[in-house]
Formats: C-alpha cells, sequence, structure tokens
C-alpha cells in the first residue's frame, strides 16, 4: 500500500474515530442531562420526604404524649375504682370464663381469714371447698358436698339467683352473681346482717302487736258483752217508761236516757267493729237471707227515727230482683243501718230513698246487686266525698256541727263492702242532698227466675193516693210490672174528683193531704163507689181507731214486702157490687170465729230482762210464755207449742243453742218448724255462726228493740192467727 493509501486509511480512521469521540460525547452529555435533571429530582424528593419525617415525628411525639396522658389517666381510675371497691364494706370479686377468681377486694378475702390458697388465679370450686373444709360456712346442716354442688350449679347459671348464707360467726352474706356476656363473672358478697337482724326483730314486734290486738279485741268482746247486759235493762225500761203517763220534764228525762243508752251502744259497737277490722279478724259468714226483708228490717229500725223527724224512708226494690241470697245478711244490714242512718241524721226535710236494683247472670246464678241510699238533707261539699270515708273523719262546717257521731261509721261501711267484694261510691250536691251506693255481687240460693202471681181477676185499674211523687211513682211502677193500670192522685180531694166506675181498687198512704184517709172510703160509699181500698201506713201500731171498721180492706205496713203487696192483691176482694154484702160479711164473720191467739216463747233468765220483753209485748195480741232456761223452754216447746221463740243464749242449765238442738231433733221426728229468733248480748261474729249452725233462724242482739220484735212476730204470725196488732182487740184485752 502506498504512503497515500496509507495517509487517506489514517484520515479515514481518524475521522471515524473523531466522529465517534463526538456521537460519545453528544450521549455522555445526553446522559449528563438526564442525571443530573434525576439528580434534581432526588434532591427534591429528599427535601420532601424531609418535611414529611419532619412533621411526622411531630406527629408521632404527640400520639406518644397523648398515650402516655391515657395510660396515666387509666391508672388513676383504676387505683380510684379500686380504692372505691375496697372502701366497700362488703366482698366484691371477678371471676374470669373459666371461673377463676381474677381479682377480689380485702372485705372479700377477709372472709377466708388471709388463707393463702384464696388469692387471683384460684378456681371458684377451691373457694367453696375452702368455705366448708375450714368451717367458715355455718351449713345448717347440709352436707358439705351436697352445698357446694348445689353453690356451684348455681355460679355456673346463666342469671344466677341472689343467695343467702350464713357464716361462722353469725354474719349473713347475700351473694349476688352477675355473668357478663364474656362470661366473666362479678361477684357481690353483701353484709346483710343488719336488715335481717332487723326483720327478726320486726317479726317478734308483729308478733307482739298481733298478741296484744287479740288481747285487745277478746277485752271489746267481753267488754260489750258486759255493758250490753245491763244497756239493755236502761234502754228497755226507759223505753217503757216513756210510754206511761210523764209529765213534760220527766218525759225529756226519760228520753234523755234512752237517747244517750242507745247512743253509747252505737259507739260501741263501731269501736269494737273498728277494732275488729283494723286486726283484721273481721270475717264474713254467708248464709242464705232474704235481701228484701232485711232492708225491711233495717226500715223498720230506723222508721221511729225518721218520723219524729217528719222524714218518710221509702223503699224501691226491683220486681224483677231475686230476694233470697247467700251473703253475710248482719253485715249488711249494718252497711245499710250506717248509710240510712246517714240519710236521716243529715236530713231535715223530704224523703229518704232505698233504691235496690241488680243484674242477675242467669249461667252464674248470681246477682250484682246496686243499692242506692238517696235523701234530700244537707249534701257534701265536693272536695270532701272522698275525705269522709277515712277514719274519725268528718265535714267540719256549720250545717254539720249540729250532728253528732264519731266518724267511724262510713270506714267500717267502706271496709265491710271491700270485704264483700264490692265498692263503694257518693254523689252529693251541697244543699239539695246526697246518694250513697255501692254494689256487691251474690249468689242466688235457688234458680235466677222471678216469677209473679197471678192478681185477682177483676181488679185491672188502681188508683194510688200518694202526696210524696218518689212513693207514688214507686208504687205505680210496680203495679204496671204486675199488668195493672194505674191511675196517681196526690190527695184524697183529688182522688175523690177523679174517681170513676173503672176504677177496681185504691191503694191509699194512711195520711194524704186534705181529706184523712180515713174518712176516704165512707167518702168514696157516700159518692156510690163500692171499690176496695188498701190502706198502707208507715206507722199501723199507733193507729187509735180500727180502719177496717171504716170499710178498709186490708191495711198493710210500710215498709211493704212485695210478697205481702202480691198477697194483698190476690186476696182483695172484687168490688162488692159484684158480690152479695150480706154473704161477704157472714163469711168474715165465720173466719174470725176460728182464729186463735198466736203463741209466742220467750226463754230468758234474766229477771229485768224477762220484765223488759213481757212489758214490750204487752200491747200485742198474743199468747206469752217464758222459760228460764233451756230445759224449761224444751219442755214448754212440748206443751205449748209456739209459734215462735224468742231465745236467749246463755242461760243456766241448758243454753240457748242446745235447747234449739234438741228442739230441732223432736221437729225432725214430729215434722215442722218452728222459728227459732236467737236473742243475745254478744256482738262477736264468731257468736252469730255458731248459734246459726245450732239451728236458730234468726238473730238479735240486745238491747232488744220493741218494733223488731213486733216485725219477727208479725213475719212468724200463722194464717189461723188472730191479728197481732189488731186495735179493737187490744182495747178488749
Ligand atoms: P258520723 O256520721 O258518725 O260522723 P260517718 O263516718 O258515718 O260518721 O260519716 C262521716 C261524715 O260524712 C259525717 O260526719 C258527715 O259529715 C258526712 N256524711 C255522711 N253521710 C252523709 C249524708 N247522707 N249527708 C251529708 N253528709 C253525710
Amino acid at each position: 500500500m502506498s504512503l497515500q493509501q496509507k495517509l487517506t486509511e489514517e484520515r479515514r480512521g481518524r475521522l471515524a474515530a473523531e466522529r465517534m469521540l463526538e456521537l460519545k460525547k453528544a450521549e455522555l452529555f445526553a446522559a449528563n442531562r438526564k442525571l443530573g435533571r434525576h439528580a434534581r429530582q432526588l434532591s427534591d424528593e429528599i427535601v420532601d420526604t424531609r418535611a414529611l419525617v419532619e412533621s411526622m415525628g411531630a406527629e408521632n411525639r404527640k400520639v406518644k404524649s397523648d398515650l402516655n396522658a391515657a395510660h396515666e389517666k387509666i391508672a388513676v381510675v383504676e387505683r380510684r375504682l379500686w380504692h372505691s371497691i375496697e372502701t366497700i364494706k362488703d366482698g366484691f370479686a371477678f371471676f374470669d370464663g373459666d371461673n377463676r377468681l381474677i381479682m377480689a377486694n380485702q372485705a372479700y378475702l377477709a372472709v377466708f381469714d388471709d388463707l393463702e390458697v384464696i388469692k387471683p388465679g384460684v378456681n371458684f370450686v377451691t373457694i367453696l371447698q375452702a368455705l366448708t373444709d375450714e368451717g367458715i360456712i355455718d351449713l345448717q346442716g347440709v352436707e358439705p358436698t351436697e352445698w357446694r354442688q348445689r353453690m356451684l350449679t348455681r355460679f355456673q347459671a346463666r342469671h344466677p339467683e341472689p343467695e343467702v348464707i350464713q357464716l361462722w360467726n353469725g354474719t349473713y352474706i347475700k351473694m349476688i352473681d352477675q355473668r357478663g356476656p364474656g362470661g366473666d363473672v362479678v361477684s357481690l358478697g353483701l353484709d346483710i346482717t343488719a336488715s335481717v337482724m332487723y326483720e327478726r326483730e320486726l317479726d317478734a314486734a308483729r308478733r307482739q302487736a298481733e298478741a296484744a290486738n287479740r288481747a285487745k279485741s277478746a277485752f271489746l268482746a267481753n267488754m260489750s258483752h258486759e255493758i250490753r247486759t245491763p244497756m239493755n235493762g236502761v234502754v228497755g225500761m226507759a223505753e217503757l217508761l216513756d210510754d206511761t203517763m210523764l209529765d213534760e220534764d220527766q218525759r225529756l228525762f226519760v228520753q234523755t236516757i234512752k237517747n244517750s243508752g242507745e247512743a253509747l251502744l252505737v259507739i260501741i259497737n263501731d269501736v269494737l267493729d273498728y277494732s275488729k277490722i283494723e286486726a283484721d279478724r273481721l270475717e264474713l259468714h254467708s248464709a242464705s237471707f232474704d235481701l228484701e226483708r232485711a232492708c225491711q228490717e233495717v226500715i223498720m229500725l230506723l222508721q221511729p227515727m225518721a218520723r219524729e223527724k217528719g222524714l218518710e224512708i221509702l223503699l224501691d226494690y226491683d220486681l224483677f230482683l231475686p230476694t233470697d241470697l247467700i251473703g253475710d245478711a248482719g253485715r249488711l244490714r249494718q252497711v245499710l243501718t250506717n248509710l240510712i242512718g246517714n240519710a236521716i241524721k243529715f236530713t231535715t226535710k223530704g224523703h229518704v230513698l232505698i233504691r235496690v236494683t241488680g243484674v242477675p247472670s242467669a249461667e252464674k246464678g248470681t246477682v250484682a246487686v246496686h243499692m242506692a241510699v238517696e235523701d234530700t238533707g244537707i249534701g257534701i261539699p265536693d272536695h270532701m266525698t272522698n275525705h269522709i270515708f277515712g277514719e274519725f273523719n268528718q265535714v267540719e262546717n256549720e250545717r254539720n256541727r249540729q250532728f253528732d257521731g264519731t266518724g267511724l261509721g262510713l270506714a267500717i261501711t267502706k271496709r265491710l263492702v271491700e270485704l264483700m267484694k264490692g265498692d263503694i261510691w257518693v254523689t252529693s250536691e251541697e244543699g239539695a242532698g246526697s246518694c250513697f251506693g255501692f254494689r256487691i255481687e251474690m249468689t242466688a240460693t235457688g234458680p235466677i227466675d222471678v216469677s209473679y202471681p197471678s192478681m185477682a181477676a177483676d181488679i185491672r185499674r188502681v188508683m194510688i193516693i200518694e202526696d210524696l211523687p218518689a212513693n207514688r211513682n214507686i208504687l205505680r211502677r210496680q203495679l204496671e210490672q204486675l199488668q195493672l193500670q194505674t191511675v196517681g192522685v196526690s190527695s184524697s180531694a183529688e182522688a175523690l174528683k177523679t174517681m170513676d166506675a173503672t176504677i177496681d181498687l185504691v191503694v191509699t198512704d194512711h195520711k194524704p193531704p186534705q181529706v184523712d184517709a180515713l174518712a176516704l172510703a165512707e167518702n168514696l160509699k157516700e159518692q156510690g163507689f163500692e171499690v176496695p181500698v188498701l190502706l198502707l201506713s208507715s206507722n199501723l201500731t199507733g193507729m187509735k181507731d180500727d180502719p177496717r171498721a171504716r170499710g178498709f180492706a186490708e191495711m198493710l205496713q210500710k215498709p211493704l214486702p212485695r210478697q205481702k203487696l202480691f198477697r194483698a192483691l190476690q186476696n182483695v176482694a172484687p168490688p162488692p157490687t159484684l158480690k152479695a154484702l150480706g154473704a161477704q160479711s157472714s163469711s168474715q164473720f165465720e173466719e174470725k170465729a176460728i182464729l186463735r191467739k198466736m203463741r209466742v216463747l220467750a226463754a230468758e233468765d234474766n229477771r229485768t230482762n224477762q220484765l223488759v220483753l213481757s212489758k214490750m209485748l204487752k200491747p200485742l195480741n198474743i199468747d206469752l210464755q217464758f222459760a228460764a232456761n233451756g230445759e224449761e223452754a224444751v219442755a214448754f216447746y212440748e206443751s205449748f207449742k209456739p209459734d215462735l221463740v224468742f231465745m236467749d243464749i246463755s242461760m243456766p242449765r241448758m243454753d240457748g243453742k242446745q235447747a234449739t238442738r234438741k228442739i230441732r231433733e223432736i221437729e225432725a221426728r214430729n215434722g215442722g218448724h218452728t222459728p227459732i229468733v236467737a236473742m243475745t248480748a254478744h256482738a262477736l261474729m264468731d257468736d252469730d255462726k255458731t248459734i246459726l249452725q245450732a239451728g236458730l233462724d234468726h238473730y238479735l242482739t240486745k238491747p232488744l228493740r220493741r218494733a223488731v220484735l213486733e216485725e219477727h212476730i208479725v213475719l212468724a204470725q200463722p194464717k189461723d192467727t188472730l191479728p197481732v196488732r189488731d186495735s179493737t182487740v187490744q182495747a178488749a184485752g
């Protein structure tokens, strides 16, 4: 190769190398630039990251300090909590789900008296074991294994029942354990020794108080008996003395003695009843009784008081309501006596109306009886209507203060009604009157179905002469329910004006205004109306003249039991124009000729009481014989054949209950049933029960009232006897 060639080649080689170098340079430059960019980016990132790290560090420090503060707080709370738990005198412990003790306070551990095994981690089974083995628990005779098993089962229950255990030293601990959702158990051991002791003391005190109450009751019962017996003499004799010739002063003295005696008896009875209710010793004794008659009896008893004030007592007994019911007649009478007595006491003008209605339930055989006592008296202010049912509570205003009383009556009444599972209420308007109502459910003795007797066929239209609208309405409703037409008038004069030939019967009150009822029959006859007249009176015994002689078909005592009204309506003769007058009077004469006097036997050992009884019954047209003891009573029963027996209960030789049993034995052999009415000074319920069990029909407590005795005699009067209250016969005898 030539040099030229060589040079050219060399140049070419150099140029290529230079180009290569240029290329590499450019690459290097580009790489350098890239590197620079990266380096800048990196340093930016480093700057960012450093800033981030710096800020995170601050946060971290904050979290750390917060955490520390929280830890400190928790420690404080835990310390305080534990301090509190330690301060509690009762035991406190936690168990985990495997029944291992997590922790317990000192009170809990103290029970174990520093036993080493009892520490956190110990199982509940070991705790039970320690309790029995170390004699910490008083097992009260239960086997240790049995006790431990029972306690463990209880502890493992989902909701363990509280359990009281007793420790060796007499301490009572109530265990209360609560299982949480994770199976942990919080266990409390409350020291209830003080409350157990307190309960025991209370129990002992209660027993003592009950014994004292029983003693008080017995004392009151005896006292009431002791007071009643002489009071019978005082009240009875004063009543009789009142009927004799006295000057004005003497009458006032006698009446004061009588009224004070009666007031005293009311108070004794109230106090006795109240103390029995208070001691929960008042029991009801149910037996079958006649509700309508019970109402009548109460009204009879209170009638003199009403009459004295010029008030009428009216009874509106629903004709469709059964009267034979099962209940405590004595207590029901007491409720009625209280309510009607109050109504009369707080009324000066108008009337007292007793309304008895009811809803019978044929399937249940019961009657929901609703009784209301309505008066036209002073009324009760609205805000007082609840107050008056409380003990010793009375309305204290000027109007009220003129009436005396203990304020116990309504409290007793309310409790009695509640004992009968009933309720009582009052509605009242001041100055207008009050209405006390109560409702009780009673069982009917027989099937619930009231059937009415058919009336005398000739009687269709009845005239009612009665000035009191309330009374007129009652009679009107009763007669209309018996399918009779009625015409109501308020006076005899109006009757004479209204009278026409369509009237078949006249029912008149004893004292209608304007024309005296006694003259009415004659006046009617004068006008040509030969119509039978039924006379109703609330005071037949006081009648001087014999109304029968004046042409009355019948005289009826008010309040009028509906059976008596039915009977009178059935027996009333049709207008004499339909019958020959002569034939009627001769048959009446024949009827009279075969009648005899009613025989009444009274067994009574006390001389004073015999005297009281004989004087009280003297005005009656009856044959009265006395027996001085039970033996005599039985003997006289056989020889005298009484229609009614009044039987004293406590008598020497043979008491009234034994004598009654003997009489009932004789009757079981020979047939018949003579009503026997007990007379007793006892006022306790238990006596009432045993007396009725002995076979006596009724029960009277001393002091005896003439009106009640008379009522019993009239009720027991056989058909073939002379009227016991016939005034003409009285005059003759
Ligand atoms: P007492 O009649 O012995 O005061 P009660 O407990 O029977 O006691 O009655 C409490 C009070 O209720 C009476 O004092 C009277 O203020 C009031 N009260 C009761 N019944 C009536 C009534 N029918 N009319 C007006 N006030 C009455």
